[in-house]
């Protein structure tokens, strides 16, 4: 067998399963070599019958005592039962609709039973156990993997596969790993932690090998970070000598600046002062004003007759900086123009001649800035506005095409400190760590079912006085299409509810541009009482106006999230609520009770981060950084840092990584950041 062979010839698989091995992208035997376990399930104690424990979990070995009775009771249930005893007790064993389990107890011998041990009336009974005879030992007495899987396909298949797989292959995947660098960090060789941990032969191994291969992910990350951080260095950009003028932006403001927004902007002016380009993260909670802080360098830039981009995730939010800036720089004597997908031809043709002739000096848009056929006359300055949503590679095409240009990166996403140093190791940072003043804080409040008619009550009550409310719709993960049909269906629903008499309408990401610029108009004029919206709604949206908003299945949302969501309300002089809908268990009621004690950003993140179990990452992919797969940044912390001072001393050596036993390292970063530089980042 070879890596490369294809999965659906692995015995057992064929072309019908293969499909669901596809749809966990495994499509070779590399890939399934690759697809790690998440966990162990523990099968390896084995008692006799008079050590067990009332309701523990483990397995016995022991004989028949008795034969297999099987019947059927009223309900149509098949029982299979028998006694067995490990030659000193006796256990009772009993199994639902499973009358295959007869055959496999008739070879006789001795049988491992695997399940939770109940103690009866004297006896202790197994419950449908896993069941295996001493020939075929293969799911008990050890310790399992437990792997990411899918609808239809089990831990048995998986298990199965890997273990052909094992049994059978001929060549072995080589380790990107350069040995001396192996050596220095004491790693294992690639196959045998790969082997520890798909066969795991103690809890300590299946340890060592994850977090070998977990060193190796993030080893990946940290050189590609920091070889992109080098790359920019190679550019310069247009020195903006004047910023003191931003005295005076700030002096036309209607307010006064924040003590934080000062001093951002401070630290921005520097930059801006510079021939190095500046490469800076501004982080700063919603509502804290990061607008403000860009228009501020905006306006140095445009005040030195050069032009600064903003560039918004969404349509939605790229008019409502549009809006804003525009008010805010004709007052300056600049002109503002959008570029957005949702315009007509005839108005992008007005905006990307304004763009290309330098006659606009502020520029507001969404992606279609970067798209083909747009000029700058003579950029300064390239802001990016709530960064998450963009991959690296947007980031990377505009300060392209903006060559020369300070960069700004803006996120509401505050990550924790720590993290965000080795995440953004090649950006600057700036934190906006305080909120304008005179904000109420929005009171934040978990609800039930049973209390549905309540809150509905409750809302029904806040639009009687003028308020409008916001309801974000369940997450559902499966696509654009069912997100928008749950929506729709939520709101016909509304109309048998408490809620019936007012005006409703619903936001989703397949309505077409021009209308949802058409009802979010609606509903900022005070014409809509209540949006229902998925989370197409999350950033930036401001209308202080809306002062309610309901979240359904809250448990559903990372908690990140949910404080995004929420920072859509608490933006005007009203008593804010957030009621949040959620049911599950412990975990989902403590990340509850979190969201209902604080308000503040980079707590939450914290606690996210804490919260969020193994398998599940945070703040990769969502910052435009390729998906870790086995690191967990909660867990790995001191990986991560290993990994970056080795990162570091490789680079050192070899900064292109041109030397022959850094190739393969070379070609795994190339192909893990593909998807976020089109180029290449080590041409
Ligand atoms: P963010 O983008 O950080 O979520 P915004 O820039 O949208 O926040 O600001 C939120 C609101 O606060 C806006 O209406 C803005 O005009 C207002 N604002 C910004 N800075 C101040 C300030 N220093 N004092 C009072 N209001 C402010
Ligand atoms: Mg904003």
């Amino acid at each position: 067998m070879k890596l490369s062979d294809s999965i659906k010839y692995v015995k057992g698989i064929g072309e019908a399963r293969a499909k669901l091995f596809a749809k966990l992208g495994i499509f070779t035997v590399q890939d399934m070599l690759f697809h790690l376990p998440r966990s162990l399930e523990d099968r390896s104690e084995v008692k006799a019958i008079a050590d067990l424990i009332d309701g523990e979990t483990v397995c016995v070995r022991a004989a028949l005592a008795q034969g297999v009775k099987t019947y059927r009771t009223r309900g149509r249930v098949t029982v299979t039962q028998t006694f067995v005893s490990d030659g000193a007790n006796i256990m009772k064993v009993t199994w639902f609709n499973a009358p295959y389990i007869a055959n496999t107890l008739k070879s006789g011998g001795e049988f491992t039973f695997y399940g939770r041990a109940i103690y009866r009336g004297q006896v202790f009974e197994m419950i449908n156990p896993v069941t295996e005879s001493e020939s075929g030992i293969k799911k008990t007495g050890r310790l399992l993997p437990v792997y990411p899987s899918t609808a239809g396909l089990g831990q048995t298949n998986l298990r199965n596969a890997v273990e052909n797989i094992l049994d059978n292959l001929e060549e072995f995947p080589k380790d990107i790993i350069p040995n001396s660098l192996a050596a220095e960090n004491n790693l294992l060789p690639l196959f045998p932690a790969l082997k520890n941990l798909h066969c795991p032969q103690s809890a300590d191994a299946f340890e060592a090998a994850r977090q070998r291969l977990a060193f190796e992910e993030l080893l990946v990350l940290q050189t590609g970070i920091r070889i992109m951080g080098e790359e920019r260095k190679n550019y310069s950009a247009t020195p903006i000598k004047n910023v003191k003028c931003i005295a005076e932006f700030a002096k036309a403001l209607p307010f006064e600046l924040t003590k934080a927004q000062k001093r951002v902007i401070n630290e921005i002016s520097a930059d801006l002062t510079k021939t190095t380009p500046m490469n800076r993260l501004v982080q700063g909670d919603v509502g804290s004003g990061k607008t403000m802080v860009a228009a501020a360098a905006m306006y140095a830039a445009a005040n030195s007759g050069y032009q600064a981009i903003l560039m918004a995730p969404t349509e939605i939010l790229a008019m409502q900086h549009f809006k804003n800036l525009k008010k805010l720089f004709s007052s300056f004597g600049f002109e503002t123009v959008l570029l957005s997908g949702g315009m007509s031809a005839k108005e992008k043709r007005e905006s990307i001649s304004k763009i290309k002739s330098g006659e606009a000096k502020i520029i507001v848009g969404t992606h279609a800035l970067i798209s083909e056929g747009v000029e700058f006359s003579n950029p300064a300055l390239v802001i990016t506005d709530e960064q998450h949503r963009f991959g690296v590679r947007q980031r990377t095409t505009l300060t392209e095409k903006g060559l020369g240009a300070h960069t700004l990166v803006m996120t509401a996403t505050p990550i924790p400190r720590t993290l965000s140093l080795i995440l953004y190791g090649d950006l600057d940072i700036s934190v906006i760590d305080e909120l304008p003043p005179g904000r109420k804080p929005i009171e934040t409040y978990t609800a039930n079912e049973k209390m549905r008619k309540r809150v509905f009550d409750f809302v029904a009550n806040k639009i009687h006085q003028g308020r409008q409310v916001y309801i974000i719709c369940p997450l559902i993960e499966e696509s654009e299409a069912l997100i928008a049909k749950s929506a729709i269906e939520y709101a016909e629903n509304l109309k048998k509810t408490a809620l019936k008499n007012f005006r409703i309408e619903v936001l989703h990401g397949r309505i077409k541009a021009a209308q949802r610029k058409e009802i979010m108009d609606k509903f900022t004029a005070g014409e809509i009482d209540i949006l229902v919206s998925t989370t197409v709604i999350e950033v930036g949206v401001d209308v202080a106006n809306a002062s309610v908003m309901l979240i359904e299945n809250a448990e559903r949302f990372g908690l990140s999230q949910l404080h995004q969501l929420r920072g859509r309300i608490g933006r005007g002089e009203y008593e804010s609520y957030c009621i949040m809908f959620s049911e599950g268990g412990k975990i989902a009621e403590e990340r509850m009770k979190i969201m209902c004690d604080t308000n503040d950003g980079f707590k939450i993140s914290e606690k996210d981060l804490e919260l969020r179990g193994p398998g599940e990452f945070f703040g990769v992919r969502q910052h435009g950084l390729p998906e870790l797969k086995v690191a967990n940044l909660s867990l790995d912390m001191q990986l991560l840092s290993h990994a970056k001072d080795a990162a570091e001393k490789l680079l050192s050596a070899d900064p292109k990584l041109n030397l022959p036993e850094n190739q393969l390292l070379k070609n795994k970063i190339h192909s893990r950041f593909s998807e976020v530089s089109e180029n290449g980042i080590l041409n």
